[in-house]
């Protein structure tokens, strides 16, 4: 498909500030942020060296500064959602610019806050996932103010906690809002524009048995030896799922093993086995025909042994797909700024990863500066002309949409 032409009302003015795009004030923000640790607590409670509580504040204190209105909700103690508005003659059409503030740890990484700048990149924890978005939408905010431009909608900033966990800050905003007509997410796509990606649903396999001493295995009913048939009738359910119908960007759900546990010591049957799996999901698939599926490969077990029992868990990650239609104004006006700053055409793709977008309850599209091989990687690092190019897409986005 072809991206629909710039809006031409709106052209001049993005030309106007996307010539003003300054590298030192993106790169100031990025570093200021890389140097804040915001690692995810995972399980655990906020606690000093995972400072979303820090990192919120500092955003919220940048956004202020810009002339944003600001507010803040905790999702949870000590991890904020902060939102920053900038208020046009009317509350719609309205933009989102969305990112979070946490990071992934930083386990085996040599000085992950001391963000440095080399060969036209930006490294440390955070670089491109996603302190590097963050500090773009930070650099529209300030071209919108310097310019003293009046929008007809309003835009909204919006840094979240706990992307890289449950993602209880985005799951917050989809219950209270802010809400708006589109979203931008700028997770590391390399500025491929993605309006669509899987969803991740998880779920325990449990196997039982009858636990006796291992010398006599024959009076036992191995859970272990149970979970090893269940891993083989699942073993072609890839193959099954590739022979659906493909989504047009997201192609075929998949399957994986990822986790298994089981008994407690060599001599003893063991009468219980647990597998996580992970599946990746299409937009038109439900949860509940996942289960189906994998029950419909398991009951038949029962044929050869008749003890066979197994239980499905409560979903362990339950992450539904997004699927924003191409067509959609944001995603068009993200393909034809791409297209003009690169010279060449672009098409939209899927995300490979799961996002908050779907918790937003805002139609969301993710296109942001940076590779996901970077991405928590312990190299993690971001290109400063992919950022320059984010922050001109996104003003096109403005511009197109609210202003
Ligand atoms: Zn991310």
């Amino acid at each position: 498909m072809v991206p629909r032409p710039m809006n031409p009302k709106t052209t001049d003015l993005y030309r106007q500030l996307s010539d003003q795009v300054s590298v030192s004030s993106i790169t100031h923000w990025l570093k200021e942020m890389i140097a804040i640790p915001s690692e995810n607590p995972m399980e655990s409670d906020a606690r000093p060296g995972h400072r979303e509580q820090e990192i919120g504040e500092y955003y919220l204190q940048q956004m202020h500064e810009l002339g944003l209105t600001v507010t803040s909700r905790e999702a949870a103690p000590g991890r904020p959602n902060v939102f920053g508005a900038r208020a046009g003659k009317k509350d719609r059409p309205s933009l989102m610019l969305c990112g979070h503030l946490d990071t992934v740890p930083t386990e085996g990484y040599d000085d992950p806050y001391t963000p440095h700048e080399k060969n036209g990149r930006v490294y440390g924890r955070g670089s491109c996932d996603m302190k590097a978005a963050l500090a773009c939408y930070l650099e529209v905010a300030r071209l919108l103010r310097d310019a003293d431009v009046t929008l007809s909608g309003s835009l909204i900033l919006c840094g979240v906690a706990d992307e890289e966990w449950q993602m209880i800050g985005s799951r917050e905003i989809g219950r209270n809002g802010p809400f708006a007509d589109q979203c931008i997410i700028g997770e590391p796509s390399d500025l491929s524009v993605c309006p669509a990606h899987k969803g991740q649903f998880g779920l325990f396999i449990r196997t039982f048995g009858k636990a006796v001493h291992s010398s006599i295995p024959e009076q036992g009913e191995n859970a272990i030896e149970r979970m090893a048939r269940v891993v083989n009738a699942l073993s072609d359910y890839n193959e099954e799922l590739a022979s659906r119908d493909p989504h047009p960007l997201c192609g075929h759900g998949t399957y994986s093993p990822g986790v298994i546990r089981g008994g407690d010591l060599a001599s003893a049957v063991p009468d219980y086995c647990e597998l996580e799996i992970d599946r990746r999901v299409l937009p038109s698939d439900e949860t509940e025909q996942v289960r189906q599926d994998i029950a419909a490969r398991l009951d038949p077990l029962r044929q050869d042994d008749p003890g066979f029992r197994y239980e499905l868990s409560e979903p362990s990650w339950d992450i539904p797909a997004n699927d924003l239609p191409v067509e959609s104004p944001v995603v068009q006006s993200l393909l034809s700024a791409s297209a003009e700053l690169t010279g060449h055409p672009e098409s939209a793709r899927s995300f490979p990863g799961a996002t908050d977008a779907p918790h937003l309850k805002t139609p969301a599209v993710v296109c942001g500066p940076g590779s996901l091989s970077q991405a928590h990687s312990i190299d993690e690092f971001v290109e400063i002309e992919q950022c320059v190019r984010a922050t001109k897409m996104y003003l096109r986005a403005v511009t197109d949409l609210v202003a």
